[in-house]
């Protein structure tokens, strides 16, 4: 007999994991990452951070939150960054959900928001989707005297949907007063120009939202580990709270403040990332596959009569012809499913070319 856990066991999900039959370099296109290392003047700020790594530095990130507030056109003090944004779900989930609580989310919202809800103990609740989009009606229509969380990204991962800031309003509109509601943006800057800017206005006008950011996308620091929220003054020191001293580390805020300074830098790679999708997204349904219309740094999409067994097909010829891994949606209802995060334009289109190529072999098979 074993001490008992509160938590399941985390089931590893199945990426490949096996060398590259070829030798090629492998192309990971299953984390909807940016495929651009870190600016010359961000590893400049990494290393002078290094050099200062017998100090704590700033516990509360103060340079960063400061450049945040000057960039964002908000309070410093309504400002609470976290080792990246999936911490601050986590700090939201602690704070106001435990055992008996629920915690709404969307039909195929964010695995991490099922996650955290499990680590707080709270029970789940799924809200359905239309055309793989979030609907509010049916978010409002689920929510119980139990709430006590919403959590929604927009554009959404894995779907890269999203619904327009009027929907956000009707959304916040609708909710009880005593229901938190987490708008996570963590692709934002990939959505329509200036929906960042008019979702956080939302944290103006209710004391219940709270929006979250991340470093991870649209600034290409996955590995450096940064996100912030901006939520109400009255909600900060409750975050605190639930959130451990250092979790920031120092180099992660170096890297961040330092990107904060690079915007022009950062427009440009994202501009280059829209126009991959809407190309990428052209060329497969060329092929003949169904994309649905994303908002992010990625696609999901599925040869039409493919069936779960044949997408795994696919998923290990597109890893064995030329080392992408892309992304198996197991979610319920996305079984048939891939996604991947777009790349450099040559490497979209050896991901296009060999889609196709896995396309011509089975149709010779039959
Ligand atoms: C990638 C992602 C995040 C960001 O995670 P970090 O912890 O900031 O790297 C948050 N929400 C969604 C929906 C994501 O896909």
């Amino acid at each position: 007999m074993r001490p008992a856990p509160y938590l399941e066991p985390t089931n590893l999900r199945g990426r490949i994991n096996r060398p590259q039959p070829k030798g090629l370099p492998v192309i990971n296109v299953g984390f909807n990452e940016l495929p651009y290392p870190p600016l010359a003047s961000v590893l400049q700020a990494i290393e002078t951070a290094a050099k200062q790594g017998q100090s704590y530095g700033s516990p509360h990130c103060d340079a960063l939150r400061d450049a945040l507030a000057l960039r964002n056109g908000i309070d410093a003090e309504q400002i609470v960054c976290g080792n990246g944004s999936e911490e601050l779900l986590d700090v939201v989930a602690r704070c106001f959900a435990r055992t008996g609580d629920e915690i709404l989310i969307s039909q195929y919202g964010y695995i991490q928001f099922e996650l955290t809800t499990k680590r707080v103990g709270a029970t789940l609740v799924k809200a359905p989707e239309v055309a793989f989009t979030s609907s509010v009606g049916a978010l409002l229509a689920a929510v119980t005297p139990k709430t006590r969380v919403v959590f929604l990204a927009n554009p959404n991962n894995p779907t890269g949907t999203l619904i327009p800031v009027s929907e956000l309003h009707r959304l916040a509109d609708g909710l009880p007063r005593h229901v938190i509601l987490v708008l996570d943006l963590a692709y934002g800057e990939f959505a329509v120009e200036g929906y960042c800017a008019d979702v956080h206005r939302l944290v103006d006008a209710h004391e219940n939202v709270i929006i979250t950011r991340t470093f991870s996308k649209a600034y290409g620091l996955a590995g450096l580990r940064a996100g912030w929220c901006h939520a109400s003054a009255w909600m900060i020191p409750i975050l605190y709270a639930a959130r451990g001293m250092g979790t920031v580390n120092a180099l992660a805020q170096a890297a961040a403040t330092a990107v904060l300074a690079e915007q022009k830098q950062v427009d440009a790679r994202v501009a280059t990332i829209i126009s991959e999708r809407t190309r990428i997204a052209g060329a497969l349904g060329q092929l003949g596959l169904k994309v649905v219309p994303s908002h992010a740094n990625f696609l999901m999409a599925r040869i039409r009569d493919a069936s779960p067994q044949t997408t795994e097909k696919l998923v290990e010829h597109l890893f064995d012809q030329e080392g992408f891994i892309v992304n198996r949606t197991r979610e319920q209802g996305l079984e048939p499913f891939f996604r991947f995060s777009l790349h450099l334009p040559e490497n979209n289109d050896r991901l296009v070319d060999c889609i196709r190529s896995f396309q011509d072999a089975r149709q010779e098979d039959r």
